[in-house]
């Protein structure tokens, strides 16, 4: 354990920049009660992406010179050689599908305990605490890691990234990256994947108010006008209309929309608790006593099979008006 304290989070970088998660992490970070120094540990990146991340908290920036692009052996060996010369505190990753097997890998490689999918970070005193749902979401438990530094992958949107003051000081570490076992021989882009509501900065979900698996299509038009994606309630997925990836709510996802439009969702504890950070919340609801109004910045009471066609129909008419 060092004395500086420093909590890292580990930088992601698509061909779009710096993953959503890994700010929102910088942020959670300097929030954190501690006598923290917070920094980012990133595999290259250029001066953009450098001023980025000082600008949304990275007091410190590690810029990992030398690795190509993401393997998973490479990546642990140059970990694990950073977080032993520079032994920071905290180690944090976002649980996207890298962190989820980076982090474990890395903290085995170290024989470091490890929390998987937390929901939020606090501290008592120096000690971590991870906070995650357990026992298939029936509870929510606090687990703290006995092993020094402490890791967790976090889920995205959980936390708001944020804008502080102050440049971070940028330490360069140039590695030879170790040879990997594994090739990359073809990139194919996955077809018909269902678009990701972590992203979408408009999300409209359907709920157990829809009868059939086919009237999500009204959900799909709803969402192409206007540029939204489709997410879903826990009986959706169980009926095996929508996919586990479109479910929002405390074992599904947490969003954080501009604009979240519940339909035929009652608005239940754990529902509510994926959506906790949306901006806007317009729930469509036939029982003016669903929870989801309690919530709701607006509340449309009526028959879904009214309501929706009519905003398609509404929308389709400013579309034209438009052209
Ligand atoms: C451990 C655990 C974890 C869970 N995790 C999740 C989770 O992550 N996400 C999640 O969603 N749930 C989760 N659940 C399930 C949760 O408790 C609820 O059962 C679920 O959210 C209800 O889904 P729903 O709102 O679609 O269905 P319902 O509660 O049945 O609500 C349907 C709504 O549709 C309305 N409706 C019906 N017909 C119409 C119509 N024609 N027009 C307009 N409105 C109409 C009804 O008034 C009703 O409010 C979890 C449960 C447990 C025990």
């Amino acid at each position: 354990m060092t004395d500086a304290k420093e909590i890292w989070v580990f930088v992601e970088l698509t061909s779009a920049g710096i993953r959503q998660v890994s700010l929102q992490l910088l942020a959670k970070a300097r929030a954190l009660e501690i006598n923290n120094r917070v920094a980012a540990l990133v595999p290259g990146g250029n001066e953009d992406v450098l001023k980025e991340l000082s600008k949304h908290g990275a007091e410190k920036i590690y810029v990992v010179e030398g690795l190509d692009g993401y393997k998973l052996d490479t990546y642990t060996e140059v970990i694990a050689e950073c977080i032993k010369k520079y032994n920071p505190h905290i180690v944090l990753f976002g649980a996207t599908h890298i962190g989820r097997e980076l982090a474990p890998s890395v903290a085995s490689s170290l024989r470091l305990g490890l929390t998987a999918d937390c929901t939020d970070l606090s501290m008592q005193v120096d000690n971590l605490i991870q906070t995650r749902p357990a026992f298939g979401g029936n509870i929510i438990a606090d687990i703290s890691c006995k092993t020094f530094p402490q890791m967790a992958t976090v889920r995205p949107n959980v936390f708001s990234a944020k804008e502080f003051d102050g440049e971070a000081e940028i330490i360069r570490e140039k590695v030879n990256a170790p040879k990997s076992i594994f090739e990359v021989i073809e990139e194919i882009k996955a077809q018909g994947e269902h678009r990701s509501i972590e992203d979408a900065r408009i999300v409209i979900s359907g709920g157990r108010g829809l009868k059939r698996k086919e009237d999500f299509e009204m959900l799909e038009m709803l969402a192409s006008s206007l540029g939204g994606a489709v997410g879903c309630s826990r009986p959706i997925v169980e009926k095996g209309w929508m996919p586990k990836s479109a479910q929002v709510g405390q074992s599904g996802k947490t969003i954080s929309p501009d604009l979240y439009i519940a339909i035929g969702v009652s608005g239940s504890v754990q529902h509510q608790a994926g959506i906790k950070s949306a901006k806007k919340i317009v729930a469509i609801n036939s029982d003016p006593n669903a929870p989801i109004f309690d919530i709701a910045d607006y509340a449309l009471v009526g028959d879904l099979y009214e309501i929706v066609p009519a905003m398609i129909e509404e929308l389709k008419g400013e579309k034209n008006d438009r052209a």
